[in-house]
């Protein structure tokens, strides 16, 4: 997986926090900005530093056009006692202050996410893949050790360049430029992960700290109530995240737009379409000549012999007029409506072998299927009640373009009571509730 790499981290630097100062000519050689006072170049500003500064000044050592860069601490180009005290003011820093707040950890082969407490403890993730490993830290000095949950620890070497940025220069390996992100912690954001199409035209794959939006691979970074989404050039975005149920967030970026998200997970299996779990038969995904239950399911027995004792005590009488339909089956019924009425009116009202619904054991036409139903008192309290049952009405009216079928105040769908529920709460078709189309494509 290609990661976010040193070039694209210095960006971010550069972008969110104009303070940090990146040395052209050090851009230019390795893109990890200079770290001022390390004249050895060795990431860590120690005594070695000290002495080489101190014999220049004293008049007993040279200095390379490099290590003057860094021993000329305030850039005026004079290497000076006040370059010294600079230095000074770093050594005390690096002795003194601890990180806190969520950073991103960039070194040549890793992009890692860390949080730091007050209370000297944190966790770590590669954002390559979702574990985050939980750390304490102990700081002696410039001496920072990581002890993990495993009992290995591993020690490092802070050294700061201003309050934005640090190096880590971990022991026996390369250094690892930090840049802060945030001060809530980058792991207790919200819940992204999974496959969703947005309303801007978006195909989101999304883990919890990588993933893709079409075909660019992205990092994310979630914090609190945001989420902040980073290209692989280092340009990043921050969304206010909420959610609308299990299937449906929106982020409120910080430009003032907002993008909807819909969880659309589609899986074939044994050439049954699923679209995040539920089953689906409509003009665009059709059912194998061999999927055949052979009644309805046992699910959607129990389900409506509830709903019509419901419906009774209410007044009402509810009765099944048309269940199970075979392949076979409706591939006469929709020859004969093709006879009768042509293909494309045909194609309104009923659905081409494979096609329908009522294949799936899953759906069925409740007391008259026709128009004759829509005025009825079971018409009303079918729409009003029959997702406290687990029913949809799946063609409501109006929606002929985007289900492919005219209005049936009488086809129930059974979803099972939590997804319809959702779909009812929604105001929306299945079709729209799931991304998904309905059209024939022959
Ligand atoms: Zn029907």
């Amino acid at each position: 997986m290609k990661l976010l790499k040193l070039a694209a981290a210095a960006v971010i630097g550069a972008a969110l926090l104009p303070t940090v100062q990146l040395s052209p000519a050090a851009a230019e050689s390795d893109d990890m900005p200079v770290l001022k006072a390390d004249i050895n170049g060795d990431y860590l500003i120690n005594s070695q530093d000290m002495v080489l500064m101190s014999k220049y000044l004293l008049g007993s050592g040279e200095l390379t056009a490099e290590q003057a860069e860094r021993a000329d601490f305030d850039g005026d180009g004079v290497i000076d006692t006040f370059d010294l005290l600079g230095m000074r003011k770093i050594y005390v820093r690096n002795a003194t202050v601890a990180p806190q707040g969520t950073w991103i950890g960039s070194s040549s082969d890793s992009t890692r996410y860390f949080w730091f407490n007050k209370g000297r403890e944190g966790s770590f993730a590669d954002i390559s893949d979702s574990s985050s490993t939980a750390f304490s830290m102990s700081k002696w000095g410039d001496g920072i050790d990581f002890t993990l949950p495993s009992g290995d620890e591993l020690s490092s070497t802070i050294a700061w360049l201003d309050t934005g940025h640090f190096y880590l220069k971990w022991s026996g390996s390369e250094p690892e430029l930090f840049t802060y992100k945030s001060d809530v912690p980058f792991d207790k954001g919200p819940f992204l992960k999974g496959e969703y199409v947005s309303d801007a035209g978006n195909t989101y794959k999304l883990g919890s700290y990588s993933g893709t939006c079409g075909d660019e691979e992205i990092s994310v970074l979630p914090m609190g109530t945001k989420a902040q989404f980073i290209s692989s050039d280092g340009t990043a975005k921050t969304g206010d995240f909420s959610r609308m149920d299990k299937n449906h967030f929106t982020l409120k970026w910080n430009d003032g737009t907002a993008e909807n998200f819909t969880r659309r997970e589609i899986t074939v299996k044994d050439g049954i379409t699923y679209v995040n779990g539920i089953l689906i038969a409509n003009k665009t995904y059709a059912l194998p000549s061999t999927y055949a239950p052979g009644g309805l399911t046992a699910e959607f027995n129990t389900a409506f012999a509830k709903m019509q004792a419901a419906a009774k005590a209410d007044g009402r009488s509810l009765s099944i007029c048309s269940g199970y339909r075979s392949y076979s089956y409706q591939s006469q019924l929709y020859n004969n409506y093709v006879a009768r009425d042509g293909k494309a009116k045909a194609d309104t009202y009923s659905a081409r072998p494979g096609h329908s619904e009522h294949q799936t054991g899953l759906a069925a036409d409740i007391n008259y299927a026709s128009d004759y139903f829509n005025t009825t008192p079971e018409a009303k309290w079918l729409a009003e009640n029959c997702y406290k049952y687990g029913f949809i009405i799946r063609y409501p009216k109006g929606k002929d373009d985007i289900t492919g079928y005219k209005y049936e105040a009488w086809h129930v769908r059974y979803l099972g009571e939590e997804d319809a529920k959702l779909v009812y709460d929604s105001g929306l078709t299945l079709e729209e509730y799931l991304c998904i189309d309905s059209k024939y494509s022959y």
